[in-house]
C-alpha cells in the first residue's frame, strides 16, 4: 500500500468571470475528513470538481492542489486517481454487481486475486454471494454500500464526497456514515466532504469551513 500524503488544497479559488464564487485552503491529513458547509448554490460541487480534476470551462481557478508533494493541479483527472462519491450512488447497469466492484480496480494481480478481492469486499458490507446480481435488483443500501466499495477497490489517493448521504433515509444514513467514516479512517485517507448538512459534518468529526454566499 502506498503512503498516505495530505490533500492540500493551496489558495484554490474559483472565480466565474469578476465574481469570486469560492476560495479555500486547506490542509487535509490523512484519515482526516474536513467538511465544507454551505448552502445550495454556493460553490461546493464547483470545488470539488476542480480538485477532481473536471472543473466546467465557465469558470477560472487558480491555486494549487497538491497529494503530499505531488502537484496535482496540471493532471488529467483519471491521472488524479481520487476516489469519489456523490449523492446518487451510480452503478453500472450493464455490468453485474461483482463487474461494478472489479471495474476501477488496479490492473496485475491476476483475474483470481481480483475475484477474491471483489468475494471479500462483498463479504465486508454483508453482499456476500452478490457478484452475479443485476445491480438494478439492489436496494438503495446496498447499491450506496456497493459504491463506496468500487471506489475503495480502485486504490484512490484521497476522497471526495459530494452530499453523500442526502438521497437515502435516516435510518440508513446514520449507517452510511458509520460505514464511509469508518473505513476513510482504515485507509488513512484524506477527505474532503461538501454538504449543507450539519449532522454529517457532527459524524465525520473533523475540522469544518463555513461557505457564505458572497456578493456578485
Ligand atoms: P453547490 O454544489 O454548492 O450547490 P454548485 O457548485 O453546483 O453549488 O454551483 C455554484 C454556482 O455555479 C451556482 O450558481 C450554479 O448555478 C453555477 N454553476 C454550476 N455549474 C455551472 C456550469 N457548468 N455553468 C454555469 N454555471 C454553473
Ligand atoms: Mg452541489
Amino acid at each position: 500500500m502506498p503512503i498516505p500524503c495530505p490533500l492540500i488544497l493551496d489558495n484554490v479559488t474559483i472565480r466565474h468571470g469578476a465574481h469570486t464564487l469560492v476560495a479555500v485552503d486547506a490542509r487535509i491529513a490523512p484519515g482526516e475528513v474536513l467538511t465544507l458547509m454551505g448552502p445550495s448554490g454556493v460553490g461546493k460541487s464547483t470545488l470539488l470538481a476542480q480538485v477532481a480534476g473536471f472543473l466546467a470551462p465557465v469558470f477560472t481557478a487558480t491555486g494549487y492542489i497538491r497529494l503530499g508533494d505531488e502537484e496535482l493541479t496540471r493532471l488529467p483527472a483519471e491521472r488524479r486517481r481520487l476516489g469519489l462519491l456523490f449523492q446518487d450512488p451510480l452503478l453500472f447497469p450493464h455490468l453485474s454487481v461483482g463487474g461494478n466492484l472489479a471495474f476501477g480496480m488496479p490492473a496485475g494481480g491476476g483475474r483470481r486475486r481480483r475475484r477474491q478481492a471483489v468475494e471479500a469486499a462483498l463479504a465486508d458490507i454483508g453482499l456476500a454471494g452478490f457478484a452475479g446480481r443485476d445491480p438494478a435488483t439492489l436496494s438503495g443500501g446496498q447499491r450506496a454500500r456497493v459504491a463506496l466499495m468500487r471506489v475503495l477497490l480502485a486504490a484512490p489517493r484521497a476522497m471526495l464526497l459530494d452530499e453523500p448521504f442526502s438521497k437515502l433515509d435516516a435510518a440508513l444514513r446514520d449507517e452510511m456514515r458509520r460505514l464511509v467514516f469508518a473505513r476513510i479512517r482504515e485507509h488513512g485517507l484524506p477527505t474532503l466532504m461538501v454538504t449543507h448538512d450539519r449532522d454529517d459534518a457532527e459524524a465525520a468529526g473533523g475540522p469544518v469551513i463555513a461557505l457564505s454566499a458572497r456578493e456578485a
